[in-house]
This record gives C-alpha cells, sequence and structure tokens, in this order.
C-alpha cells in the first residue's frame, strides 16, 4: 500500500526542472489520503513515464495535472495534459515499442519510444490496464486503472 499524493509530489520535484524550463505547471489533485496497492518501485516509473510525457508534449505555460479517484473497487490514477495531443489514428499504437506519433514533431525532443510501452507492461503486472483521450492540439488524458485491494 502506498501513499499516491506523496508518491507524485516526489515525482514531481525530481520532473521540476524540465517543467520549470517549459513553463508548465504541475498540479497534484490526489487526494491525501489516497493509496494505491502496488510494488512502490515500478509505480515511481510508470507515473514518472507518464508525468514526464504529458511535461514533454506539453506547450508552452501549459500544465499537467494529476487526480485520482475510487470507482467499483478500483482505482483510476489520470494524468492530464494540455499539450498537442494525438491524433486519432495513432492511439491504438502508441503503447507499442518503438512507435512515436511523428519524427518531425518530437524530433526537439528526445526519446526511444519505450515509455508507454513499459507503462503498460507495469500496469498489466498489477492486473491493471491504461486508457487514453486525446484531442489534436488541445492535450491527452492517461488514465491507469488498477484494483484497489478493497
Ligand atoms: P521515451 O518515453 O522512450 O523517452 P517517447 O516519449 O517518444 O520516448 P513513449 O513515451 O512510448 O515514447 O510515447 C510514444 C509516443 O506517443 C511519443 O513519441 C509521442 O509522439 C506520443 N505521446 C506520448 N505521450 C503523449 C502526450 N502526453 N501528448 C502527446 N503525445 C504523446
Ligand atoms: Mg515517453
Amino acid at each position: 500500500e502506498v501513499k499516491l499524493r506523496g508518491l507524485i509530489n516526489s515525482i514531481f520535484e525530481d520532473l521540476k526542472d524540465v517543467a520549470e524550463e517549459k513553463d508548465v505547471k504541475l498540479i497534484n489533485k490526489v487526494p491525501t489520503d489516497s493509496t494505491v496497492f502496488v510494488d512502490e518501485k515500478k509505480f515511481v516509473i510508470l507515473m514518472k513515464n507518464l508525468i514526464e510525457n504529458a511535461i514533454k508534449y506539453n506547450k508552452k505555460e501549459g500544465s499537467v495535472t494529476v487526480e485520482s479517484t475510487l470507482k467499483n473497487s478500483k482505482s483510476y490514477i489520470s494524468v492530464i495534459d494540455t499539450g498537442i495531443g494525438i491524433p486519432k489514428e495513432s492511439l491504438p499504437l502508441i503503447f507499442e515499442r518503438f512507435y512515436r506519433v511523428d519524427k518531425s514533431r518530437s524530433r526537439n525532443v528526445g526519446g526511444t519510444g519505450l515509455g508507454l510501452s513499459i507503462v503498460k507492461h507495469i500496469a498489466e503486472a498489477h492486473n491493471g490496464k491504461v486508457q487514453v483521450e486525446s484531442k489534436l492540439g488541445e492535450g491527452s488524458k492517461f488514465t491507469v486503472i488498477l484494483p484497489s485491494g478493497e
């Protein structure tokens, strides 16, 4: 059992410089009593990848919000950005290894295209899954759904 709010705060702290460079605001809306049943080290890797992407593919002066809620014995943890968004036709592909949406738009941002495949793998190892909603030019929302352990 891991306290989620503190875990997100420490990831925000780690990524503070990257976010400041782009003037991206990091907002933690996780309730203080929110807990998740996870392997802490693996879950940090998962969340860090999602938050890194949310910063990296954001716009200048954009924001990244993390929120969580409990519903039907499941934890829903969302990372919401105000970034460039993902084209509809790419949505089924982004969790594949080495897939990157468009080499030209990501040429300025480093990356191998492995992050989201790791995210998916870790979520599944916890009997969970990852959902994505996105609007091109407006932003994306990645939601990790995990058994709440209750
Ligand atoms: P790596 O994470 O290995 O450093 P990466 O960020 O390119 O590299 P993934 O995290 O797997 O790889 O993401 C795959 C692709 O999906 C990205 O290249 C990017 O085009 C797109 N993508 C991922 N997250 C977002 C997001 N929040 N907003 C817009 N596009 C995104
Ligand atoms: Mg990535």
